[in-house]
């Protein structure tokens, strides 16, 4: 190294070289280099280890916590997009009906999470008080009131009446539709409440009745569910095979054709009809006067309720048709009666009844044969039966095997019935009309047939309908005159060969 430079650059001393003066320095400077050096010193007394492997850690530490924010952060925006997408199908779904479904339960971001959601949109199923879901009514205490002094609430209270009223709509018909009222905090007022009250029950009287009438009439093809009940047991207990279909329906009657079974181990015919006779009383009513004047049920007839009323019906032409049967008239045979179901023989074959005069198409000679068939008939039902059919027509009778069959005598009365000869007076009519329309020349007029049928000598004169109905009329009341004399009928209500017997009413 070349000393020259150095020997310029410091001034050459005579006495050797001389050290360089060490650099002056405050206290304050000496302090605070020793203060520093202290602190220093203190650090290294606890030296940091420094651990490459913690330090790996850390490192990784660092790195996965932002790698699963970032996974949050992600799912999080994944859940509200999927929360939006449910509240657009949930407003889709509900549309603007005032019962709605909440896909609350779906949510994926609970509401307090979600910070997005908007704040005005308040969820009221999370606040504390939701003016949309009924306060549960306190109950007053026995004393009649709750709290202190200025904040006593009695009973009477408006706000707590109206809550109970709300809740109590809970306890009308379940069909009664009380909309919205129980999930808010409605309060009806008494007045309110009490006219809800009375239309709730006069709507759930009202439907009562149309229950009721439903079910216990016979509707227009159907049965009701007690005769089918009835129906069932027949066939249930063998009596019948099954019942096939409806014959007729007429205002009083349904008829079925069914195939008979056996009863008591006696064959019941294989062809059979029910008629069951319906149970709403309206048809009836215009004809109780052919079974409450009838002596023979007239003691019973003002003793029973509408229902019972209907089974005296049948019973009547069960009866009815005994007598005819004995007598040897053309009729249909009881079978069995069983409450207001009577079971008789078929008239027809092969599931196909016999057609009624009326429709049958028949040659003169056969029809002045079935005129004198039915003259014979009268005579007999009148004579031999003590009986007047009340409503003797071509709708009545049937035309089967060359024979006129008589059919439908529940209404039949005796001829002491107070207007059993006015009865016989409209049959005669009705037939007389019905040959003479049809050319039978040999059929006579409805005075001629009256008295042939009846035996009286009514003097037919001049053919004045008045008149002659006069007489009847007058014969009536001399026949009612004598009775009352003799005072009341003694005779047994039935006679001992009236009919098969009747099954004993199990339900009643
Ligand atoms: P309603 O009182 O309803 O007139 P009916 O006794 O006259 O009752 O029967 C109605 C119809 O049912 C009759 O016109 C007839 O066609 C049919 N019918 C009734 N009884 C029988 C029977 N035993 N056999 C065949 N058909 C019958
Ligand atoms: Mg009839």
């Amino acid at each position: 190294m070349d000393q020259t430079g150095v020997a310029a650059q410091t001034p050459k001393s005579p006495w050797g070289s001389v050290a360089p003066a060490a650099p002056a320095c405050s206290l304050a400077d000496v302090m605070s280099e020793q203060l520093a050096k202290q602190l220093d010193d203190e650090n290294n007394e606890f030296p940091t280890l420094t651990d490459p492997a913690a330090d790996l850690l850390s490192d990784e530490i660092c790195d996965t916590t932002s790698d699963l924010m970032l996974a949050q952060m992600l799912q999080m925006q994944f859940d509200r997009e999927f929360d939006d997408q449910l509240r657009r199908e949930e407003k889709k779904f509900n549309g603007d009906s005032k019962v709605s479904v909440s896909f609350e339960n779906y949510r994926m971001v609970h509401p307090y999470e979600d910070s997005d959601s908007s704040e005005d949109e308040v969820d009221w199923q999370d606040t504390k008080h939701d003016p949309y879901r009924a306060e549960k009514p306190h109950s007053t205490p026995r004393r009649g009131f709750t709290g202190k002094g200025k904040n006593i609430t009695t009973k009477h209270d408006e706000v707590v009446c109206g809550r109970k009223n709300t809740a109590r709509m809970d306890n009308f018909a379940p069909e009664v539709h009380v909309g919205d009222g129980l999930s808010m905090d409605l309060k009806l007022s008494n007045q309110v409440f009490n006219s809800l009250k009375q239309h709730c029950y006069s709507e759930q009287r009202r439907s009562a009745k149309l229950h009721e009438k439903k079910e216990h009439s016979t509707a227009e093809q159907a049965v009701d569910p007690r005769t089918r009940l009835l129906m069932y047991k027949l066939v249930n207990a063998g009596v019948l095979e099954n019942i096939n279909g409806c014959i007729s329906t007429g205002k009083e009657s349904v008829v079925f054709h069914a195939n008979g079974g056996s009863l008591e181990e006696q064959p019941v015919p294989e062809e059979v009809v029910l008629k069951v006779f319906k149970t709403t009383l309206n048809e009836f009513k215009n004809r109780d006067r052919y079974i409450k004047d009838d002596y023979r049920f007239k003691d019973r007839f003002s003793k029973l309720n509408p229902r019972k009323i209907i089974r005296l019906w049948a019973e009547k032409e069960m009866h009815n048709l005994a007598r005819m049967k004995k007598a040897g008239i053309p009729c249909p045979e009881v079978v069995l009666l069983r409450k207001h179901i009577l079971v008789l023989t078929f008239i027809g074959k092969d599931h196909v009844p016999a057609p009624k005069l009326k429709d049958v198409k028949l040659n003169s000679e056969d029809m002045k044969n079935a005129f004198y068939q039915v003259l014979h008939l009268m005579q007999l039902l009148y004579q031999e039966c003590n009986l007047v059919h009340a409503d003797f027509s071509e709708y009545n009778m049937l035309w089967h095997e060359g024979k006129v069959w008589l059919i439908d005598v529940s209404q039949s009365v005796e001829p002491t019935h107070p207007h059993g000869l006015e009865f016989l007076f409209r049959d005669c009519k009705n037939v007389s009309t019905f040959f003479q329309k049809r050319g039978v020349s040999e059929a006579m007029s409805v005075y001629e047939l009256f008295n042939a049928v009846s035996g009286l000598n009514i003097p037919i004169g001049s053919e004045d309908e008045a008149e002659f109905m006069a007489e009847i009329v007058a014969l009536e009341k001399r026949n009612e005159d004598h009775i009352q004399k003799r005072g009341k009928k003694t005779f047994p209500v039935f006679c001992e060969n009236d009919g098969p017997p009747k099954q004993p009413d199990s339900d009643d």
